[in-house]
């Protein structure tokens, strides 16, 4: 019997981690974290602070295959919420190569995943083999968003960094990001948006239907008009936010906790952004 969780570097994931260590210190959790190689430093910084208070190491999945490789693969379309191969093959195909050994030695594997109270149990999180039996431990204990956050916060470990510009965890030209984020990402690491800038310039020249972010390129989302009209339409959104929700204690800025529920998308991925 062996007991996997895995870590994408958000919010959820890591206070299920701590969760389980308080809860449940008699299970033996093997920690691990799928790596596209495009992950933000923030994350890296905080699946080390992680590690520190699970006094244990997180297991790094690497996909055998990296992103360079699935881009040629898929005729350098970039990945998108359409054609998600990136997920696919970068995040959940290293987690079957990992555990495919053990299931089919006839080993029962126990996964263990940060779907909350106030979150539907969506299809697709359900496993497809019979001995990876999934558990959901928020559902099962009415643990819900403020529910993390408390567990986060009682553990001394907070929010990841990224937190100060970005809500989601994953690759750092992930195309579900907002437009704000996509301005924030240029500030924030110039060299990862001049990255992706580049792939989606040869992507568009190989005839690639997508761009990262819907309906423009990144060469003209950086453009000062249109940063200054993301920046404006952010802080109305925020506004009108603001005069309808009580501020958030744990951030002061009163940015929402999830930032697609200021532009009424909610866009996770149970894999990258959990
Ligand atoms: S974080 Fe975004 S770009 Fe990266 S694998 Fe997940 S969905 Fe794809």
């Amino acid at each position: 019997m062996k007991h996997v969780l895995g870590l994408s570097g958000g919010r959820d994931s890591a206070a299920l981690a701590v969760y389980m260590r308080q809860h449940h210190p008699e299970l033996e959790i093997e920690y691990f974290f799928t790596d596209t190689g495009k992950e933000l430093p923030e994350v890296y910084e905080y699946l080390g602070r992680l590690e520190g208070f699970l006094g244990q190491p997180i297991l790094r999945l690497n996909p055998d295959r990296d992103f360079d490789f699935w881009l040629k693969q898929y005729n350098d379309f970039l990945p998108s919420p359409q054609t998600r191969w990136c997920t696919r093959q970068l995040k959940l195909r290293p987690f079957e190569r990992w555990l495919r050994p053990m299931l089919d030695d006839g080993m029962t594997v126990y996964s263990y995943v940060a779907i909350r109270s106030d979150e539907e149990y969506r299809e697709g999180y359900s496993s497809k083999h019979d001995k990876l039996i999934v558990r959901l431990p928020f559902k099962e204990a009415g643990i819900d968003k403020a529910g993390v956050l408390d567990v986060l916060e009682g553990a001394g470990l907070g929010l990841p960094r990224y937190y100060e510009w970005r809500t989601r965890s994953g690759c750092t030209f992930c195309f579900f990001q907002q437009k704000i984020e996509w301005v924030r990402l240029k500030e924030q690491h110039p060299e990862a948006f001049e990255e992706a800038k580049a792939y989606e310039k040869d992507a568009v020249e190989h005839g690639s239907p997508f761009t990262w972010s819907q309906g423009e390129s990144l060469e003209e989302l950086e453009q000062p008009e249109r940063v200054a009209q993301i920046r404006e339409d952010h802080e109305q959104r925020l506004a009108r936010m603001k005069s309808k929700v009580q501020p958030n204690p744990l951030r002061p800025d009163s940015e929402p906790l999830d930032i697609d529920d200021l532009y009424g998308k909610a866009k996770v991925c149970l894999a990258c952004h959990k």
